[in-house]
């Protein structure tokens, strides 16, 4: 069976790899648009603030993924399916017969279509290229602004920071983080960014990047102007859905697939952050890897079904620890909170179950709180819980 992996991130190459050991006789081929060697673009974060190498970045080797069975096409961009013949279209044009396809195209970073955003030196953070890009702005210090405080925005602005910039960070809300953070974590994270040196407008709003052949500032809605050699947008991403578009496959929000992957063309799956799946977009690495062994699994002809768990994320490179998992500050889930000193722990509840965690400073329970949320056990004494897993008595 001839197997073609479209897209070599973290789920491509996965997928690929699992294939290759699952099904017999299979031949691999994993083609990626990009040019260097799968990496682990989660780790991005840590090559931009310094500490890891770009080397270090790479998860695969030419000789790694040979030796698994799976051949690799670094460089090679598919532009189209051609799902009668069975063939994929390269950009350059070529021809590539498949039995079965699975499309793994990921997302990319969304630009805000303000003026100027075209402009050299405002960078939609999302690749290799990209950081290399950042990291060359860099290195002659001065002024960038990170349009975006998520948890993307934040990494970036840290790293910029580490590397000699003089950082501010807008964010559309009153809080960073917003999407994992309630306000007083985020208020909290403000603070100790703060004190470390970054300046960070909340709310804020961008109206436009000024420069003439590049970026040199950033225009604010409140007539301030900030200065900025660097402008990094992190303001979300879009599912990379072109490819199946123009192939005639189903395509909402991402690339239409039920739970075993299947898309709307029986020879085709779709995994990853590309992917709808039961209506469902993903965001984050864990679930995308999930969606390969399945698909994997669904090419060996083995039953496999994703389902979907609570999802968490931890801010890496901020020098200060945060974690949330689960629904942050739901309505109608009840909070019990514990501050101590630098820390802080809000979980949320609802019918005697935990439903939701933010932790502050001290994340050594993460784990356990990932658990207890993903298990759904009931738990009779919310304060215990609130302590951490020793104070935990009651777990059913
Ligand atoms: C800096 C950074 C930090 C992150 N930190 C975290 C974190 O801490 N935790 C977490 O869970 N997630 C994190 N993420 C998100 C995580 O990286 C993604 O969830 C994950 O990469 C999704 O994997 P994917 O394989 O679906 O897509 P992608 O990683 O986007 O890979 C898709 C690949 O397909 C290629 N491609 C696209 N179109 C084509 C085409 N037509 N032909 C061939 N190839 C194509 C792309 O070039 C890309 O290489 C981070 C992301 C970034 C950028």
């Amino acid at each position: 069976m001839r197997i073609l992996v479209v897209g070599a991130g973290p789920a491509g190459t996965r997928c690929a790899l699992r294939t290759a050991g699952r099904v017999p006789g299979a031949q691999v081929l994993l083609a990626g648009a990009e040019p260097a060697l799968p990496y682990d673009r989660v780790a991005l974060s840590k090559h931009l603030v310094g500490d890891l190498t770009q080397e270090a970045l790479i998860t695969h080797t030419l000789a790694d993924l040979r030796a698994a069975g799976v051949s690799y096409r670094p460089g090679t961009r598919i532009e189209r399916l051609d799902l009668t013949a069975r063939e994929a279209i390269t950009a350059r044009g070529e021809r590539i017969p498949y039995d079965r396809c699975v499309i793994a195209t990921g997302s990319r970073s969304f630009r805000l279509p303000l003026p100027g955003a075209d402009l050299p030196g405002v960078i939609a953070w999302r690749d290799l290229a990209e950081s290399r890009q950042m990291l060359q702005v860099a290195r002659d210090g001065g002024p960038a602004v990170v349009i975006g405080g998520g948890l993307l925005g934040l990494e970036a602005a840290v790293g910029l920071a580490a590397r000699g910039m003089k950082v501010t960070v807008l964010h559309a809300v009153g809080w960073p983080m917003e999407r994992q953070l309630d306000y007083d974590a985020g208020t909290l994270l403000a603070n100790r960014l703060r004190a470390r040196g970054l300046t960070i407008h909340m709310p804020a709003a961008t109206v436009a990047i000024e420069g003439k052949e590049r970026a040199e500032a950033v225009l604010l809605k409140s007539g301030e102007r900030i200065p900025a050699r660097l402008v990094a947008m992190c303001v979300g991403v879009r599912p990379n859905v072109d490819l199946a578009k123009v192939s005639g496959l189903e395509v909402a929000r991402g690339i239409v697939a039920d739970a075993a992957m299947h898309t709307s063309d029986p020879n085709v799956l779709a995994i990853g952050e590309c992917a709808e799946v039961e209506g469902r977009l993903i965001g984050l690495v864990a679930p995308a890897l999930e969606q390969a062994e399945i698909a994997a699994a669904t090419i060996a002809g083995e039953a496999a079904i994703w389902a979907p768990r609570a999802e968490s994320a931890a801010l890496k490179v901020s020098g200060t620890h945060v974690w949330s998992g689960g629904e942050v500050a739901p309505a109608n889930a009840e909070a019990v909170t514990l501050r101590a000193g630098e820390s802080y722990r809000r979980l949320w509840w609802r019918e005697g179950r935990l439903v939701g965690a933010v932790l502050y400073g001290d994340t050594s329970e993460a784990g356990f709180y990932q658990i207890l949320i993903a298990s759904g056990r009931p738990v009779a004494s919310r304060a215990d819980a609130a302590l951490g897993q020793a104070y935990l008595k009651d777990a059913a």
